[in-house]
C-alpha cells in the first residue's frame, strides 16, 4: 500500500492494518531508485504475504537489496532469514541486533517467555540470519536517494535503533518500537525493557527533525510527525512516564 511518493507498507499485523501475519510489525518499504530498501521484516510466518503485497503494488522483489532492522524482537527481525532466503539482500542492523539476529538467539528476545504466554504460537523458531553491515551509532549509509541515519535508542530493548530517512523531498522517522503515535512507548515485562533509558531514548529523537513518523505499530504520521516526540516529552518533562500501548 503506497502511503507517501515512493514509500510503501507492505506489512503489518494485528497492532497495525490486518496485511499481513497477525504478529507482523509495520514493514516499510522505500524505493532508492534502482533498489528498495525495507524496514523490519515482520516474523517471518507472513514473508509470503509480504512478497505478494510487494507484487500487487507493482514492486518487483527482486529489487528489495536492502534490509535495516530496528530491533531483534521476533516480530520485527523473526523475519529477517525468510526475506534473506528469498532475495539474498544485505541485512543492516545495530551491534547488539546483530548478535542477537545472527544466531537466532530466543532468548535474548524474550521468546520463551512470549510463548509461554501465549503471545506467540508454541512452534515458533526464530531463523538465524547474517548481517552484513552492523551499523555504529550515527552512521549514515547512502543507498541510491536515500540517505539513512543510525540512531541507537535502547529502552524498549537494549538492542533498539531508529532510522532517520532522508529522500530529497523529505525525512522519515522510523521510529520502530521507541515511540507511537500520541507520544505512546511500548513497556513490557522482559529482561532488557528500561524506562530511564526509554525517556533518554525520546529526549534524544527529540534533537532530531523530520515530517513523518513511521513507527512499528499503530498509525503513523506523514507530515507533523515531530509532534508526537513533543507530546511524549511534555509528560516526561513533568516527571512523567508515557503512556505504554500495552
Ligand atoms: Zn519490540
Amino acid at each position: 500500500m503506497q502511503i507517501d511518493p515512493g514509500v510503501y507498507l507492505v506489512g503489518s499485523g494485528q497492532f497495525g492494518f490486518d496485511m499481513t501475519d497477525p504478529f507482523d510489525c509495520h514493514v516499510y518499504l522505500f524505493d532508492a531508485g534502482e533498489t528498495y530498501v525495507v524496514f523490519d521484516a515482520g516474523t517471518g510466518m507472513g514473508t509470503d504475504q509480504i512478497l505478494e503485497i510487494c507484487r500487487r503494488d507493482g514492486l518487483d522483489p527482486a529489487q528489495i537489496d536492502h534490509l535495516f532492522l530496528t530491533h531483534a524482537h521476533s516480530d520485527h527481525g523473526g523475519g529477517a532469514a525468510h526475506l534473506y532466503q528469498r532475495l539474498g539482500l544485505t541485512v543492516y542492523a545495530g551491534p547488539d541486533t546483530a548478535k542477537i539476529v545472527s544466531v537466532g538467539d530466543e532468548a535474548a528476545v524474550s521468546l520463551p517467555a512470549a510463548k509461554a504466554s501465549g503471545v506467540y504460537p508454541s512452534d515458533y523458531a526464530y531463523q538465524p540470519c547474517p548481517v552484513g553491515h552492523i551499523l555504529t551509532g550515527g552512521e549514515v549509509v547512502q543507498i541510491g536517494s536515500l540517505q539513512v541515519e543510525a540512531i541507537p535508542t535502547p529502552g524498549h530493548s537494549h538492542d533498539h535503533y531508529c532510522y532517520l530517512v532522508a529522500t530529497p523531498e523529505k525525512r522519515y522517522l522510523i521510529g520502530g518500537d521507541a515511540i507511537f503515535f500520541g507520544g505512546k512507548i511500548i513497556l513490557q515485562n522482559t529482561y532488557d525493557c528500561s524506562v530511564p533509558d526509554t525517556i533518554a531514548s525520546i529526549q534524544r529523537l527529540a534533537g532530531y527533525s523530520f515530517e513523518a513518523l513511521l513507527s512499528a505499530h499503530l498509525n503513523f504520521s506523514l507530515n507533523h510527525g515531530q509532534r508526537h516526540i513533543e507530546a511524549a516529552c511534555a509528560i516526561i518533562d513533568q516527571l512523567g512516564c508515557p503512556p505504554s500501548i500495552i
